[in-house]
């Protein structure tokens, strides 16, 4: 086997500098999930400047498989997402949402679902207002941690089988990792109390498309709940603690 051009459908999700000092950048690709490639060139060069997060497009790569190397070669950038960057808390979410990829391998294994999933989120972060991070991050979340096959079913109680509604809320165990009705959740299960806006989201967020799942009206309370579950979830599905939910004020 020798030299090869290859192409992907990528994000950039990190960039970091060699001891050499080129950039490696981590990339999300839809054909082979996390891929590190190099980009050489002084810091003025124009493709080390399309290369930075969260960079999406077609990205052209050369393979040396006899030195086990990538080499980027050309990048064809389709967005850039470029308000992420007036917002702490848009960029903080596409810090969490590139954190989460790295340390799933990619989401597992259905990669280009994963990157459909990651940059219809980081679109929501970029079109969404400011101060409103909140809503798309927890349903790529959600979604994600359905992808994985981690996701617990909330439309009925793991202990009895009753049906879930909304109306009268429920419970979320972490020690059980699964839903709970009223009356099987005990202060034992460390369960958590999910009111009914919790409930009717977990569900209607995974039928609706993206960006009309990431515009359902949530109130504050249901926010919060929301954070204290999925982030639990978010955890569970990187095996360990998440860098982005470690410090700051952002998190709950
Ligand atoms: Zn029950």
């Amino acid at each position: 086997m020798g030299q090869r051009n290859l192409v992907y459908e990528a994000l950039a999700l990190r960039a970091r500098e060699s001891p050499g000092g080129s950039r490696i950048l981590t990339l999300m690709t839809a054909e082979a999930g996390l891929v590190d490639v190099f980009v050489f060139g002084g810091p003025k060069s124009k493709l080390r400047s399309l290369a930075s997060p969260y960079a999406s497009g077609r990205a052209f790569v050369y393979l040396d498989p006899i030195k086990d190397f990538q080499k980027l070669s050309d990048f064809e950038v389709r967005d850039s997402y470029p308000a992420l960057r007036e917002d702490l808390g848009r960029l903080w979410s596409a810090g969490l949402v590139a954190e989460l990829l790295y340390k799933t391998s990619g989401g597992g294994g259905d990669f280009p679902l994963v990157l459909e999933l990651a940059l219809e989120c980081l679109k929501a972060l970029d079109e969404g207002r400011a101060g409103e991070s909140d809503p798309p991050l927890l349903l790529f979340l959600w979604r994600l941690v359905n992808l994985l096959g981690l996701g617990p079913d909330p439309s009925s109680c793991a202990h009895c089988g009753i049906e879930l509604r909304p109306s009268l809320g429920g419970y979320y165990s972490f020690s059980l990792e699964s839903f709970l009705c009223p009356s099987c959740a005990t202060a034992a299960d460390r369960a958590l109390a999910l009111g009914t806006g919790v409930l009717r989201w977990l569900t209607r967020s995974l039928e609706l498309p993206y960006a009309q799942a990431a515009a359902l009206p949530l109130l504050p309370e249901t926010i919060e709940t929301l954070k204290n579950l999925l982030f639990g979830l978010a955890r569970k599905a990187a095996e360990g603690p998440i860098a982005s939910l470690g410090s700051g004020a952002l998190n709950s």
